[in-house]
């Protein structure tokens, strides 16, 4: 790793992914299941957060994107559960030698409400990231006349600092 003193500043990191419903198919949002009568399309588990949360950790460290590393073409991926993509980002991250500041996520979707979840999504997602709750927001919000009624949108922003940061 480089010692230039660019490496000893935070680093931010941010990615965004969408995915449409599908009727049939569980609804997957930062490893929780939330009851609704469709799901997430996508070749993996279709966890709209869990992907724009790997795009950001990669960014953070300019190490590419989640198609990189798990290209939708290789059916390895068919159905996975995407916190195994959020690990293998997370061990980039480590071995960069960056720790997880804090994540700040927005969700965009018509429909389930998100705030009754909010807090077991948060739980969720700060255990697989290894950190406390208070290090993760989870916002939701409607797509007002966006006219994305049938898909589910995923923002996030993460602060990444150095290993041996107070
Ligand atoms: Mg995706």
């Amino acid at each position: 790793m480089s010692t230039s003193p660019i490496s000893r500043i935070p680093r931010i990191g941010y990615g965004w992914d969408s995915h449409e419903f599908q009727p049939g198919v569980p609804l997957k949002i930062g490893g929780v299941t939330l009851p609704h009568h469709s799901g997430l399309a996508g070749h993996s588990d279709g966890d709209v957060l869990l992907h724009a949360l790997t795009d950001a950790l990669l960014g953070a460290i300019a190490a590419g994107d989640i198609g990189t590393y798990f290209p939708p073409s290789d059916p390895k991926w068919k159905g996975a559960d995407s916190a195994l993509f959020v690990r293998e980002a997370l061990r980039l991250v480590d071995e960069a030698g960056y720790q997880i500041g804090n994540l700040d996520s927005t969700l965009i979707l018509a429909a389930p409400k998100i705030g009754p979840h909010a807090e077991a999504i948060q739980k969720n997602v700060a255990e697989l990231l290894g950190i406390e709750p208070s290090r993760v927001s989870i916002k939701a919000k409607t797509p007002e006349g966006m006219g994305t009624d049938n898909a589910a949108i995923a923002h996030v922003a993460v602060l990444l600092c150095e290993i041996s940061w107070p």
